[in-house]
């Protein structure tokens, strides 16, 4: 444990870092409060003696400000030393931001007392340091992983339905078009049949990462509709450039060539796509909805016509 002494009067400090470094404590030295304040942010100490009357900020202005240097649940006690010792005084001390009080000349069993009773303190604060540290951890992977689809490791329906909404209202204020593209795997479910249910998720999973290489910017966003159904999110993108990534997206799942033995499409595994794209008008914040209409009819024309192939809403 580490004490920082501030205190103005040499014989007094020379006494108590004595005492101190008796009870096995490192001590640091301040003679004034700017000086004090200098060597808190340097040491880092784990406990402050802090005298009150000093030639240039008193003990009380010191211990503000090292209580507004300090956040959270960054707490190192305070102990202040004073030859005045009135009630008024100790109230101010603590409301100060102090910790404890010690009337000059410091006995050194009311010291050895004090710092084991702030030993305590410091020790709790280290645990809860760590408490929190763990927690804000497990808080951060708890909502990674709840943004995330467990099978295929891409953004989930949550996730999607977030960035919609995010990307709808960011289009709405800049007037910038914004495309979906509704993906399906067609005739997935006598895959599914024929092939078995294990090599169904691996095909999902497969279809996942061919997606994802299929995006050029960072701001797209390609997710796990529900089953079998993928969405993708095109923010700032045109007619134009929205069928130009389904036709890579098409192209990726027709060179990855996975065997279909049971479609009547083709003998490779091959998948429809619905796009819609809008551009919301001024203040226009909940609209998204409409997309998703567009693109999923979009996509059923698509099955309709003869599936794998890409239809654009008007
Ligand atoms: P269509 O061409 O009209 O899209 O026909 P389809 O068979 O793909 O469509 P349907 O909606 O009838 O069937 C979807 C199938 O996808 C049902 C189910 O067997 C399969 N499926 C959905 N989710 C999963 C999954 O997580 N893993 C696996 N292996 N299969 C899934
Ligand atoms: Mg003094
Ligand atoms: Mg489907
Ligand atoms: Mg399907």
């Amino acid at each position: 444990m580490k004490a920082l002494v501030i205190e103005d009067t040499v014989t007094s400090a020379t006494l108590i870092c004595q005492m101190l470094g008796k009870m096995g404590l490192d001590t640091v030295r301040a003679r004034d409060g700017r000086s004090g304040i200098e060597a808190f942010e340097r040491e880092r100490p784990d406990l402050v003696l802090l005298d009150v009357i000093m030639p240039d900020l008193d003990g009380f202005q010191v211990a503000r400000r090292l209580r507004a240097i300090e956040q959270g649940v960054d707490w190192t006690p305070i102990i202040f030393l004073s030859a005045r010792a009135s009630d008024d005084d100790l109230a101010q001390g603590i409301d100060a931001g102090g910790d404890d009080y010690l009337v000059k000349p410091v006995s050194e069993k009311v010291l050895g007392a004090k710092v084991a009773a702030m030993r305590r303190i410091v020790r709790m604060r280290e645990v809860l340091l760590r408490t929190t540290r763990k927690l804000d951890e497990a808080n951060r992977e708890l909502a990674r992983r709840n943004a995330i689809d467990g099978l295929t490791g891409i953004a989930n329906r949550g996730r999607f339905d977030e960035v919609l909404d995010h990307e709808w209202r960011r289009a709405s204020r800049s007037g910038l078009p914004i495309s979906l593209l509704f993906i399906d795997v067609d005739e997935f479910k006598a895959f599914n049949d024929g092939h078995g249910h294990l090599p169904g998720d691996e095909c999902l999973k497969d279809l996942a990462g061919l997606l994802e290489q299929s995006l050029r910017r960072p701001s797209d966003l390609v997710a796990r509709y529900g089953g079998e159904e993928f969405a993708v999110i095109l923010p700032e993108t045109a007619g134009e450039g929205a069928a130009s990534v389904a036709d890579s997206v098409m192209r990726a799942v027709r060179e990855a060539a996975i065997p279909h033995g049971f479609s009547s499409v083709s003998p490779f595994l091959t998948i429809s796509i619905g796009i819609a794209t809008a551009v919301p008008e001024r203040g226009d914040e909940r609209g998204s909805e409409i997309l998703l209409t567009l693109a999923d009819e979009a996509l059923y024309k698509a099955k309709r016509a003869g599936r794998n192939r890409v239809v654009q809403a008007d």
